[in-house]
Order: C-alpha cells, then sequence, then structure tokens
C-alpha cells in the first residue's frame, strides 16, 4: 500500500490514532514514524494536533451553521457579517 510519490501524503484515521497511542506511551517519534510507516515530520504535526485528515485534505468540512442554518465551514462567515464582529453573546459566560 506504499505508494512512492513523495510530497505530502495525507495520513488516515488508523495511523493517526497508532501515533498518538505511542506518543502516549512516550515512543521517540523516529520510531513512531518506522513502526507505522510515516514521516517524523507528520509524527510531530501529530503530536501537535496539526496532521492533514484525509477529509480536510480533500475538501473543507462543511458543517450546518446554527445560526443560518446553512451548510458553511466555520467560524460561518454569513453569520459574522450579519451580527457584526466583537458582538458577543453573554448568556455564554
Ligand atoms: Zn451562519
Amino acid at each position: 500500500m506504499e505508494r512512492a510519490s513523495g510530497g505530502r501524503r495525507p495520513v488516515d484515521d488508523a495511523r493517526v490514532a497508532a501515533v498518538l497511542r505511542l506518543l502516549g506511551e512516550g515512543r521517540p517519534k523516529t520510531r513512531i514514524a518506522e513502526h507505522v510507516g510515516i514521516s517524523v515530520g507528520s509524527v510531530k504535526r501529530i503530536a501537535k494536533g496539526q496532521h492533514v485528515s484525509q477529509a480536510e485534505d480533500a475538501e473543507p468540512r462543511l458543517v450546518r451553521c446554527g445560526g443560518c442554518g446553512g451548510m458553511v465551514k466555520l467560524p460561518c462567515i454569513a453569520c459574522e457579517l450579519r451580527d457584526g464582529p466583537g458582538v458577543t453573546d453573554q448568556a455564554e459566560t
């Protein structure tokens, strides 16, 4: 299943889970990278919570906005424009 295309390759969720588990066990990132079959750079990104998942890499994930009901990327630009900047919901605190 190895592709020798080089460059950035999305890391699937199973690998991410394995990396996180091994990180939790205190394994060195280089060993984790070898074991899981991804680059050390990818392991470092996962460790920082910055890995790019396959879904995110393919296209932005759209969610249903509770404010306007549209399928949007959060934060919802339409609602931000409507509500204006700096408006906070006091009831949320
Ligand atoms: Zn909205």
